[in-house]
């Protein structure tokens, strides 16, 4: 890495912390997580800026500013099992895996799900597992097993108005949920936490922006 790079990514923290993220480890996973090595080639000098870059297929990758505010968000601790719909390009899955204890992602563009497990293997975080699929249905069960519940829910597609079923089912008692909600007309993200009776939204984080969740596999053709 040479030094320009390295003052990118200490500026991008800075910015960061100016705009609110304090939790130092949330930074640090931050720095740590080469955000150039999840983008095209035709974006790469954009990588260490604070904004959303198209990444393929009609997706892009978070801006650096809302995946610090989710995680942050998550109060994520180093025994957490953590289930994420939306693997994209699996840069918001690599600053998951630096925090807590095993990652569970899925992403239903296979082209997308493959390249990002690639890099994610390449970048040694071997915290993670990676799945092909509609994370609306939540994790399967694989061979018997099942890894439900999670002790935190991360969604990076936006549901129209509510958590899916299957996700909330997913969620551990005293664990939270973070994802946006809402249509074209604007969505927020919101924080949910489950206690023994009933899943409950306690806060609005913020104003977002984010592709819909989409049901089923994508088709090879689907338009972006
Ligand atoms: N987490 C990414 C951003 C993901 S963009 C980052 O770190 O930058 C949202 C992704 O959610 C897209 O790749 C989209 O294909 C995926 N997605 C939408 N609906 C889905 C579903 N039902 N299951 C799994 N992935 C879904």
């Amino acid at each position: 890495m040479n030094t320009q790079d390295i003052n990118k990514r200490i500026r991008l923290i800075m910015e960061l912390r100016k705009k609110g993220i304090t939790d130092a480890s949330v930074l640090g996973a931050m720095e740590r997580v080469p955000r150039d090595y999840f983008v095209p080639d035709a974006v790469k000098d954009q990588a260490w800026d604070d904004m959303a870059l198209p990444i393929g297929r009609g997706q892009t990758i978070s801006q650096p500013l809302v995946v610090a505010t989710m995680t942050q968000a998550l109060k994520l601790s180093d025994q957490d099992k953590v289930l994420e719909i939306g693997t994209g390009c699996g840069y918001q899955t690599a600053v998951l895996a630096h925090l807590c204890r095993r990652v569970y992602t899925i992403e239903r563009h296979k082209p997308l799900q493959k390249a990002a497990q690639q890099r994610l293997e390449d970048l040694k975080l071997r915290n993670v597992t990676a799945l092909a699929g509609d994370g609306m249905k939540g994790w399967p069960t694989m061979h018997g097993i099942d890894q439900a519940p999670f002790d935190k829910i991360i969604v990076t597609a936006a549901a129209r108005e509510k958590p899916p079923q299957k996700l909330l089912d997913q969620l551990k008692i005293g664990g939270m949920m973070i994802i946006p909600v809402g249509g074209e007309d604007g969505q927020v993200l919101k924080l949910y936490k489950k206690d023994a009776v009933e899943t409950t939204a306690v806060k609005d984080v913020m104003p977002v922006r984010f592709v819909p969740l989409l049901p089923d596999i994508a088709p090879d053709d689907e338009a972006a």
